[in-house]
């Protein structure tokens, strides 16, 4: 059995401070079967790391790596032109970088530690620059989806998001607002929370979404699923998104792995 981890911050500075090298986290997330990573960037920063780490460790023990760049809503204060022109570069030997996707890029008004007018527009500018190179992005979403869909409804009115525009990643949206992501072609993105007991939403979100729709993801180092919550998470963890999304479909876990394997390469354009 295969899995494919859509979404973990490998590269993330709690792994070294937990004493554990990037190694060890690859050895064990293949001995769990997960043999697919994509690393996201969530700044200038982190994505360059996003990618020196894709390809630094692509192949260590059969683990395939890929990488996404972009600006997460958090930092969008310090979006400026010189990180525009590394995403571009990036998405302009994307095969080379083995960037799969623009992301992470979205609103998020739970933490607001960009002011909201900013964060809109360096969303709005990432989402045409994915429309510009054709390329799949990873949506992060939290406590703004009115003026998320809002935007996301504009682009896709005017002809500016792909047929399968990308990932709502970490999806913590009602049940009606995934529907209409779903209408618009995303996949949705299922992680620990869905495995939290006391997290009635996701399971109902997971139930109205069409099984060619799910992918699965860590978002490692952080939201660890159960049994295993409160530790440092790590792609390894990802089965058991994958059993908890099996039993609330009603499928195997060999179904439900093969599946959202399959979904994961549909999204990132893979095969
Ligand atoms: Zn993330």
């Amino acid at each position: 059995m295969s899995f494919f981890d859509t979404h973990a911050h490998i590269y993330d500075r709690k792994y070294e401070e937990a004493g554990a090298d990037i190694k060890d986290v690859l050895a064990r997330s293949a001995a769990s079967g997960v043999d697919r990573i994509l690393i996201p960037g969530d700044s200038k920063r982190t994505s360059i790391l996003a990618v020196e780490t894709a390809a630094a460790y692509n192949g260590t023990d059969g683990v395939t790596l890929f990488a996404s760049v972009g600006v997460h809503p958090h930092e969008a204060k310090d979006y400026d032109d010189d990180t525009e022109e590394y995403i571009r570069d990036c998405l302009e030997n994307r095969e080379d970088r083995r960037v799969l996707a623009v992301g992470e890029i979205g609103l998020d008004y739970y933490y607001d530690l960009s002011e909201r007018d900013v964060q809109k527009a360096v969303f709005e500018k990432q989402l045409l620059i994915a429309y510009e190179y054709d390329i799949p992005f990873i949506l992060h979403e939290r406590d703004a989806t009115g003026d998320c869909l809002n935007i996301l409804r504009r682009f896709y009115k005017e002809g500016k998001l792909r047929k399968e525009p990308g990932v709502c990643h970490c999806c913590s949206c009602s049940v009606e607002a995934s529907q209409e992501l779903i209408k618009m072609g995303f996949f949705i993105g299922f992680d620990g929370p869905l495995t939290f007991k006391n997290n009635k939403k996701t399971p109902e979100v997971l139930k109205n979404t069409p099984l060619d729709r799910i992918v699965i993801e860590t978002d490692s180092p952080y939201l660890t699923p159960e049994p295993n919550r409160g530790s440092t998470n790590e792609p390894c963890h990802l089965p058991y998104v994958c059993m908890r999304a099996a039993e609330i479909k009603g499928i195997t876990l060999e179904e439900a792995a093969r599946i959202t394997y399959d979904n994961g390469n549909r999204l990132y354009g893979l095969s």
